[in-house]
């Protein structure tokens, strides 16, 4: 709830993110905020909505509509990622962009917040015509995105070779090289080294923060993880060769479990071979239900949204939850998280590994200057360990969680940039 003793001068837009509002409910008690600042913070700076046609492989032209929010840029120019969704929207896409602002202002990195997106079910789409559609919406927003104004970087449903369209079709229409203007590249077109698994390794980092504020022993710990994708698949490999015991794993198929431990390479190999985890020698299956309840210490979300909520919650067996899922736990199961015990690493943090080194990526490219591995790894485990220090000390200031001094440490910062700028 808004506070009482705040008198809204909110004018009724058309714009405003009630996803974002809701949010930001959550820090109004520690955050003596002003209308205006409230204002600031409930819509984006900008939304765009293009539409396009395209010619499909039948000979047929068909329109598509495409999306960009860029929510906020005090901090620097907008980031954030495109996605490919029949379900897209425009409100979704605005609380993404906020999230995205949230998360850059959170790790300390000097970009705003952005989203964007086609609706389009790749699926139903051949590779050409992705491409001719990518190249399409590329053209139409080529004047609002660049890299110092707006930087696309992949999302769902998309990968590194739409980053590969993107650079391509934004490079002819500018008539020179601007490896800067998308992130997610291969190596071999600007990419930067450890982008791969910066997500995963990035929320391993913080992981290892947290448990030093434990008493847990990392040797006797147990780690249960939902997906096996880019982020579960990495994360279980990263955790397992620092010498977790993962006992549980899932894909879309369901999952498998092993309290003594599961041979992680060997389970990757297994998935390689027969496209799911199920039936892994010397283990059993489990449902995905089952799999969020098993009995863990540390339970890693890293597939879909809203899966741990009010009808799970009581079951939940784990200590720790790290969140490198995008939004995992409903607002209801929050709140019971905490009366649980249930230390939650927001996915706000836990999972803004990615953008960090896509903010790596970025300065290689500007620079002409590609880091080995090594300086990437030093450097995403400091801004890491730095952002959760910022998080600790105000849990232990404000006796709050997580979530709450994640999103007030990022709202302060990004105020700050406003004031500065004489925006406030
Ligand atoms: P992905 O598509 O590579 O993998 C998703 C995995 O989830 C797959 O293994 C799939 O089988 C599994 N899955 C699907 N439905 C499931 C279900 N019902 N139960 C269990 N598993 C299920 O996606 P990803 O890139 O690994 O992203 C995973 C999550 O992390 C998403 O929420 C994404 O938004 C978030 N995220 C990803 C990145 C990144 O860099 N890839 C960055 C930030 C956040």
């Amino acid at each position: 709830m808004i506070p009482n003793n705040i008198e809204r001068i909110h004018f009724d837009s058309m714009n405003t993110c009630n996803l974002c509002m809701m949010e930001l409910e959550n820090v109004y008690d520690n955050l003596i905020l002003s209308p205006e600042e409230i204002d600031l913070l409930d819509m984006p700076k900008r939304s765009f909505t293009v539409h396009f046609p395209v010619h499909m492989d039948s000979g047929d032209t068909k329109m598509f509509v495409g999306h960009r929010v860029q929510y906020n840029d005090a901090r620097g120019p907008t980031k954030g990622g495109i996605r490919y969704h029949p379900e897209l929207n425009l409100e979704n896409l605005k609380n993404l962009a906020f999230l995205m602002a949230i998360k850059c202002a959170l790790v300390n990195i000097p970009f705003g917040g952005a989203k964007g997106g086609i609706v389009v079910n790749t699926k139903e789409i051949s590779r050409d015509e992705m491409e001719r559609i990518t190249r399409a919406y590329i053209r139409e927003i080529s004047d609002i995105i660049g890299p110092f104004k707006d930087i696309p970087a992949p999302d769902a449903y998309t990968d590194e070779k739409v980053m590969v369209w993107i650079l391509d079709e934004f490079e002819r229409i500018k008539g020179k090289h601007v490896p800067s203007i998308v992130t997610g590249k291969p190596i071999e077109l600007g990419g930067s080294e450890v982008r791969n698994i910066s997500t995963a390794l990035g929320g391993v980092y913080v992981l290892e923060e947290a448990l030093k504020t434990t008493d847990l022993d990392k040797a006797t710990l147990g780690v249960a993880i939902q997906g096996f994708g880019n982020v579960g698949r990495n994360a279980a490999e990263i955790l397992y060769e620092r010498g977790y015991r993962i006992c549980a794993i899932s894909d879309s198929n369901g999952g498998i479990a092993n309290k003594d431990g599961l041979d992680i390479p060997k389970v990757i190999e297994h998935k390689y071979q027969t496209g799911t985890v199920l039936d892994f020698p010397n283990s059993k299956n489990i449902s995905n239900e089952e799999l969020l309840t098993s009995d863990c210490d540390i339970l890693i979300p890293a597939a879909l949204s809203k899966q741990i909520d009010g009808k799970n919650v009581r079951d939940i067996k784990a200590k720790i939850i790290m969140e490198l899922a995008n939004a995992p736990t409903t607002l209801e199961a929050s709140k019971m998280l905490i009366d649980q015990g249930v230390l939650v690493i927001p996915d706000i943090l836990a999972n803004a590994g990615g953008v960090v080194v896509s903010y790596f990526e970025w300065i290689q490219n500007l620079n002409q200057d590609y880091w080995e591995e090594e300086r990437v790894l030093k450097k995403l485990n400091q801004t890491m360990i730095d952002a959760f220090a910022n998080v600790h000390m105000i849990c232990i200031d404000e006796k709050c969680t997580m979530r709450r001094a994640a999103l007030q440490f990022a709202i302060r910062s990004i105020l700050h940039a406003e004031r500065l700028r004489g925006n406030l």
